[in-house]
């Protein structure tokens, strides 16, 4: 009952997002995302579970058990909330899992991990005076504490659901502003981060990646949107983590926002999809 009018908030709040004006971006929620964020309470075939339960970031993580045992998967879309292809393609694979469940194993997927920097179009959280701002980007939290600031705790939760589902893969869905291999002068990195694939190097890891990189270039006749693969996540992500304190491989896909927002979904949904067919749940 809880679950449903927490749902019921994130869809208020979605629609209040997209009735909102004045942000920079030109984005609002798709009619698809929205659709499927009305259905959550309708979601037959994943056990859901409530992260960071009964505060203003509670958000649904679904698991999809085959009840088979082999590999496990888990998915975050919405880490950052000014990323829309993340949680929109994460919420479509929400639906595509309901439709097609694993074979074997398991996905647990987060769609809208930091559901209030997704309500703020923001990539962090305010944080309390005096604290450092990265505290409010998930994304640097990891590992989390269990009691401390709010992107902490929510980084500690999905700790404790990855170690509890014992997970293979990890995945975090993202997308950033420049190609990596056509980014400005002016940009302040040397090398944009779209069309990336980022991993965390080890054995496992290496072979995955070298598998998507194969697939989904097959698919891309731009030359500047084909995908490069990436050593070293950044420090206290989430793919950091989980290659460093888990030694599983961890990914951070990155779209580039140059690009459709549809085009950005589905390299993101066909990144996943060749995960979870090399992990034999597809
Ligand atoms: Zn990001």
């Amino acid at each position: 009952m809880g679950f449903k009018n927490m749902n019921l908030k994130i869809i208020i709040m979605l629609l209040v997002l997209v009735m909102s004006v004045g942000c920079s971006s030109s984005y609002t929620i798709t009619d698809d995302a929205q659709r499927i964020i009305n259905n959550f309470p309708n979601i037959k075939n994943a056990k859901q579970v409530q992260i960071m339960k009964g505060t203003q970031y509670a958000t649904p993580a679904f698991i999809f058990d085959s009840g088979i045992s082999g590999k496990n998967v888990m998915i975050l879309g919405g880490t950052h909330g000014n990323e829309p292809a993340g949680y929109e393609a994460a919420l479509r694979l929400l639906e595509q899992l309901e439709n097609k469940l694993p074979k074997s194993g398991k996905v647990i997927l987060i769609p809208l991990a930091n559901k209030q920097s997704i309500i703020n179009k923001s990539r962090r959280i305010p944080v309390p005076d005096g604290a450092d701002y990265e505290r409010g980007n998930l994304n640097r939290c990891y590992p989390g504490k269990e009691s401390g600031l709010p992107m902490e705790q929510m980084a500690y939760e999905i700790e404790q659901l990855t170690r509890e589902h014992k997970v293979n893969v990890f995945i975090d869905i993202h997308e950033a502003r420049f190609f990596h291999l056509d980014t400005p002068k002016k940009s302040k990195r040397k090398k944009g981060l779209g069309q990336t694939i980022i991993y965390y190097p080890n054995e496992k890891a290496s072979w995955i990646v070298m598998n998507l990189i194969d697939t989904i270039n097959e698919t891309i006749d731009v030359s500047e949107e084909q995908f490069s693969a990436i050593e070293r996540p950044i420090l206290n992500s989430a793919a950091w983590w989980a290659g460093k304190y888990l030694e599983i491989p961890g990914f951070t896909f990155e779209t580039t926002q140059k690009m459709d927002l549809e085009k950005r979904i589905n390299f993101h949904l066909l990144l996943v999809k060749t995960v979870l067919e090399l992990s034999e749940i597809w």
